[in-house]
């Protein structure tokens, strides 16, 4: 979500994820976490091709939710909202492009895509706005030999 520039697995699903970002850039809904597929996930779950339900997606979901927790300072929890403000989305934004949230981005097949994205300063980006950009603050890409997770952008 945070590097969502209009990119994707395939056209319904961007055009799913348009509509997604269209409902939290109108401050309409918060972020609801979940287990399993959510919201951003319908425009695949159609496809004979989607990975879903994979044990990797499950795993990458877990590692994120723990790498948000940690920067949070709060245990996340399906069920639980958070609000899409501005600056939660700029804190998100300066924790990723600094590596660290970026755990579940290991090994994932959008993760040069989403590191340029960040050292652009998030350029493009359909949810939220950039960020300002921090003096001294470099993105960090993801280590290219790292433990294999997998989901979506
Ligand atoms: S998990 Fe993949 S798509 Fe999601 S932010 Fe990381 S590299 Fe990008």
């Amino acid at each position: 979500m945070l590097t969502y520039v209009g990119k994707g697995y395939t056209s319904g699903f961007v055009e799913n994820y348009d509509r997604v970002a269209d409902r939290l850039n109108a401050g309409e809904e918060d972020i609801e976490l979940v287990d399993g597929p959510d919201d951003i996930c319908e425009g695949l779950l159609c496809e004979s091709h989607a990975h879903c339900f994979n044990e990797g997606v499950v795993k990458r979901d877990e590692t994120a939710r723990v790498s948000v927790s940690v920067l949070l300072g709060e245990t996340l929890a399906a069920g639980q909202r958070l609000q899409a403000t501005p600056d939660f989305l700029a804190k998100m934004r300066l924790a990723f492009a600094a590596g660290d949230i970026r755990q579940a981005c290991r090994g994932c097949q959008w993760n040069r895509l989403c590191d340029r994205i960040a050292a652009s300063g998030f350029a493009g980006v359909k949810i939220g706005e950039q960020p300002e950009p921090q003096a001294g603050l470099r993105p960090r890409p993801t280590p290219a030999h790292a433990s294999r997770f997998s989901r979506q952008p």
